[in-house]
């Protein structure tokens, strides 16, 4: 038996037991310190290149210092600078806090050094990611030969989908995909990395709600197919980031299977939903989809990076995927033994599956369905609000939890351009005074305020006093530039 020495020899790059104590209690005391101390701070910093650059610019050093002194610079001079997506008044992009068990265990999976891309290399890990993908397959609702691996986000799992969907089309040479308007571009790029050309990817038309036009979308298959194009794939949302669309997943599925293409549905955004009553309404269907991309770094309170593919029948995941190398001939344990470096494009893994588990095991379901749950029924009230407000006017109805508005007093008969640099200044001035995080986006090429709201330490309190801001920093603007 070997029992843990204090003075055994030691690499130059290892600490003693009690410095790595210290350090560990030293990062734990100011991480902590940051997340207490979120509502009393602005959700956004940032800086310019050149006062970075004198920041930060330097060789690196031929001995070392401190490493207190390294790890307290990390925290005062570089981490803060950053928006706080995890702040309860972040409502631009896509927001998210992560649970303090989800960071707990990526540190722990990083000290573990798990290498998450065999069954030998990690049967635990590997088990538990199985496990965790389990769940994921039953709250989609999907069988037993469903499956699926953590991918570093969204943007990885539709790359990844677009090869099984070629793959199983038997890679057509004039290989086409469809999607909607309002898809995210992560999906056209990952289509243009595996090789789609730029004008076979075809942008659909959408309607009123920014939900895919299912007419639009037979003809332009039709027109496709009687030119000889080889459709492979139809991507559906499950919250466009824009506006919270939903396709209608329902018709995409039935139009899908009587022409035999793949169906992929980019639920990156709104995919956990599927806890709450509300979001399990909404993304019906979602079910019958070939592949869902799913980002539990946004609706499911995970640090980055983690994403989710799932496939229906995953052996379509590892026909594309799977490759079998002489240095990796003792990895083969068997069609019950997954290797996860045989589901996509990542050998190299690190073990994402524990931060779910931990954050689950933790907190339990029932929390994680009202957190959920809170972000939609917060995005409803600020509907309302903006509804009963004289000042503000609705661009598209509250959506899992996004809702897209502009300042535009009513009876005002401002025109569209004038609106527009009151609304941009509007949105400059509540990131300036540091009121919220807010980012804007156009709407059929009409600009508009959006909020985004997910995180499940937000309160009603936060949104109100962000959109009653908003009104008053409207006025001041109008009454300080009457043209
Ligand atoms: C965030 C997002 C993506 C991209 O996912 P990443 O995790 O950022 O790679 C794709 N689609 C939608 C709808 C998203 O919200």
């Amino acid at each position: 038996m070997t029992t843990p020495m204090e003075d055994a020899p030691r690499s130059e790059l290892q600490l003693s037991p009690e410095r790595m104590h210290e350090l560990a209690s030293l990062a734990s005391r100011l991480l902590i310190e940051r997340i207490e101390g979120l509502p009393g701070e602005p959700a956004w910093r940032g800086g310019s290149r050149a006062e970075l650059e004198a920041l930060m610019r330097e060789d690196p050093p031929e001995e070392g210092r401190p490493a207190e002194e390294v790890l307290e610079r990390a925290v005062r001079d570089i981490l803060p600078v950053a928006g706080r997506t995890d702040h309860p008044r972040f409502f631009a992009f896509v927001p998210s806090q992560p649970t303090w068990p989800g960071i707990l265990a990526d540190f722990l999976a990083a000290g573990h050094n798990t290498f998450q891309g065999t069954w030998l290399g990690a049967s635990g890990p590997s088990q538990l990611e199985v496990v965790v993908i389990d769940w994921f397959r039953d709250w989609i609702g999907y069988p037993e030969g469903a499956g699926g691996l953590f991918t570093s986000g969204g943007s990885a799992a539709s790359l990844d989908a677009f090869v099984a969907a070629r793959e199983a089309a038997g890679a057509p040479e004039w290989a086409t995909v469809y999607m909607s308007d309002q898809h995210h571009t992560a999906l056209s790029r990952a289509a243009r990395i595996v090789g789609i050309r730029p004008d076979r990817i075809r942008s659909v038309p959408t309607d009123d709600r920014f939900r895919m036009d299912l007419e639009a979308l037979r003809t332009s298959v039709a027109r496709d197919r009687a030119d000889g194009y080889a459709p492979i794939a139809v991507c559906g949302n499950a919250g466009a980031t824009n506006t919270g669309a939903v396709d209608p997943l329902v018709e995409i599925a039935d139009f899908c299977e009587a022409e035999g293409i793949w169906m992929h549905v980019d639920a990156a955004y709104g995919g956990f939903a599927i806890l709450s009553d509300e979001g399990r309404r909404l993304l019906r269907g979602i079910e019958r989809a070939d592949s869902i991309a799913m980002d539990a770094h946004k609706w499911l309170f995970q640090p980055f990076e983690a994403g989710c593919l799932m496939v229906k029948d995953v052996r379509k995941l590892e026909a594309a995927f799977s490759v079998h190398p002489e240095y990796l001939q003792d990895t083969q344990w068997g069609h019950d033994h997954p290797n996860f470096g045989d589901r996509g494009l990542q050998l190299s893994r690190s073990f994402r599956a524990l931060k779910v588990w931990m954050s689950i095991q933790t907190f339990g379901m029932a929390a994680f369905r009202r957190a959920v749950a809170s972000g939609i029924d917060l995005a409803h009230r600020a509907e309302a609000y903006v509804r009963d407000s004289a000042n503000l006017e609705i661009a598209n109805p509250a959506s899992l939890g996004v809702v897209c508005f502009r300042f535009n007093p009513r009876g005002s008969g401002l025109d569209d351009a004038r609106i527009e640099r009151i609304n941009e200044r509007v949105q400059a001035r509540v990131i300036e005074t540091a009121t919220a995080m807010m980012s804007s986006t156009r709407l059929r090429g009409r600009y508009s305020l959006r909020m985004c709201i997910l995180n499940h330490s937000t309160t009603w309190e936060d949104v109100r006093g962000t959109l009653e801001a908003i009104e008053r920093f409207g006025e001041e603007i109008v009454e300080g530039d009457p043209a």
